[in-house]
């Protein structure tokens, strides 16, 4: 987790069948910042997370990491390359321990040396976790959860972490919790964080700078703080 890369998408166009999901989307995700990727339902932001990840075939573009190329590269080589994807809908396997689930970003991690001491980390920034460790997750709230997988993310120990609607469904009090958490993580790591939120409010928040998406397209990318404070945009396509 200590490297520091930036993500760049070029000229990203995804579909499927005759639906055009992503069409000539560039977006750029620096190193030690948040950029939150916004807009409405089908706007094409998860889409972006999984083409980025090398789930949606036959996608046109580029995908470049730290200014290499990754190519048409199985999503097994993409993770390995240090970019962790947390979906939506928090993939926890309920019938496991919170710490075999934790265990799970252990075999799906570039790093083996180092775990424990990542799984450590992982406990300290996530008490309530670490409290947990020996339960089945689902004992978890769904705040726990969300915690529980972006911690299984981090201990592949990646350079970049694509994050799919993270505070959906979740209390805004719990919301704000690992959104504050996010921003230490990338304050003291260096981290580059990819945030889909429909929750453009709290996203832009906590975000650096952010890029808005309708039907597939960026309509506009600017500082967090001007997009947040541009009232047409606010209510064409961020509904607050
Ligand atoms: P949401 O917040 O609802 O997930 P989104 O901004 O993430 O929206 P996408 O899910 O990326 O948007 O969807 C972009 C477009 O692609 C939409 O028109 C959607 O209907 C379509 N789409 C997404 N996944 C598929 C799929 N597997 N098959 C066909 N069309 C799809």
């Amino acid at each position: 987790m200590t490297e520091r890369a930036e993500l760049e998408v070029r000229g990203l166009t995804a579909r499927y069948g005759a639906v055009t999901a992503l069409d000539g989307v560039d977006i750029i995700a620096r190193p030690g910042s948040i950029t939150a990727v916004l807009g409405a339902n089908g706007a094409g932001k998860t889409t972006l997370l999984r083409t980025i990840s090398g789930l949606v075939p036959d996608a046109e573009g580029s995908v470049l990491l730290g200014g290499r190329e990754l190519g048409r590269t199985a999503a097994e080589t993409i993770a390995r390359a240090g970019i962790a994807h947390v979906p939506e809908g928090r993939g926890v396997i309920t019938e496991l321990t919170v710490e075999e689930n934790l265990r799970l970003g252990e075999l799906l991690g570039t790093a083996r040396r180092g775990f424990r001491h990542r799984l450590d980390e992982v406990y300290d920034m996530f008490p309530a976790l670490a409290e947990r460790r020996r339960r089945e997750a689902n004992s978890l709230s769904g705040g726990e959860r969300q915690m529980l997988v972006i911690g299984r993310a981090l201990l592949t120990a990646p350079e970049v972490l694509l994050l799919d609607e993270p505070s959906l469904g979740l209390a805004p009090r719990i919301v704000a919790r690992i959104f504050e958490l996010l921003r230490e993580l990338v304050d003291t790591r260096g981290l580059t964080v990819l945030l889909v939120e429909q929750n453009a409010r709290s996203a832009l928040s906590i975000a650096d700078t952010g890029f808005v998406l309708n039907l597939g397209r960026v309509v506009a990318a600017d500082d967090a703080a001007s997009l947040a404070a541009d009232d047409e945009l606010r209510h064409a396509y961020l509904g607050f």
